[in-house]
């Protein structure tokens, strides 16, 4: 087991990517904290995947975009497990419009969750890890469109390139309390952001022919690199993003 002990908090970790980095961090022997956006059926879900964790786990409900419903869920899983080691800011929204009709509401909600959220998560585990003596692991789950330009996704693409430098920053500044920073960055994964390409196979047969591996991702395939960056191996990575995308930001083409 490679995180033995350790203790793991997963934003939006009720469904798709987050859901199997809390489901293999548990395998490999972490505590894990599952949050969930308080909205719909997200506690229901968020309370199925804690409760078959192989670790005792924990749900924490918040908007990563509030810095109060932050600090709070912090707060709670230091006074459950007594610290943390690990925290991936998987959380993340968008939104398909073109740029000449996108309101500043749309904008500003993608930008608050996806680059906001992942900051002010960060800064209150940092503090954290600091507070213990330092020593620790952020992770950043972006997207190929940290990178590459994606029309009709301009808030998206803003926000996750906002992410790749929020990482690189993040790696110099921490570097001295030893907390390692990186991003993974997906490619297109089968969860149920992807869900309208997904069910309709002209659009999924489209997007597959842009994937040079010829197929979707697997949410296990992204967590297997999550458990990686978190675990000992890892002391000397940081400042790095890790693609997980079949080969797609090789592609000269795109969509
Ligand atoms: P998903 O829609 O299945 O999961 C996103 C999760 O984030 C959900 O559980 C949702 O409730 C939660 N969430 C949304 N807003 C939140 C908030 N304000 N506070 C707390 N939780 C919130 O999507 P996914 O594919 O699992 O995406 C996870 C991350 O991976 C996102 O950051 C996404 O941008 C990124 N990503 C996904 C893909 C892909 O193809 N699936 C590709 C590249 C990047």
């Amino acid at each position: 087991m490679r995180l033995m002990n350790k203790v793991a908090l997963v934003t939006g970790a009720s469904r798709g990517i987050g859901r199997s980095i809390a489901e293999r961090f548990a395998a490999e022997g972490s505590h894990v904290a599952v949050n969930y956006l308080p909205q719909g059926e997200n506690e229901i879900e968020a309370r199925a995947v804690a409760n078959q964790l192989k670790t005792a786990g924990m749900i924490v409900g918040g908007d990563v975009s509030l810095r109060g419903d932050v600090e709070r869920m912090v707060s709670e899983v230091v006074q459950k497990f007594g610290r943390l080691d690990i925290a991936v800011c998987n959380a993340g929204i968008e939104i398909k419009k073109p740029f000449l009709e996108v309101t500043d509401e749309e904008w500003n909600s993608v930008l608050s969750v996806n680059l906001y959220g992942s900051f002010c998560v960060a800064q209150a585990v940092a503090r954290q890890m600091v507070r213990q003596g330092g020593s620790g692991k952020l992770i950043f789950i972006s997207s190929v469109h940290e990178d590459i330009p994606f029309p009709g996704y301009t808030a998206y693409c803003a926000s996750k390139g906002g992410v790749r430098m929020l990482m690189r920053n993040l790696a110099m500044e921490l570097a001295p309390h030893k907390i390692n920073v990186n991003n993974i960055a997906p490619g297109a994964i089968a969860t149920p952001i992807n869900s309208a390409v997904l069910s309709d196979p002209e659009a999924k047969a489209g997007a597959i022919s842009e994937i040079p591996w010829g197929r979707f991702g697997r949410p296990e395939e992204v967590a297997a690199v999550a458990v990686f960056l978190s675990s000992d191996e890892a002391e000397y990575v940081t400042g790095s993003t890790y693609y997980v995308d079949g080969g797609l930001t090789q592609q000269v083409t795109l969509y």
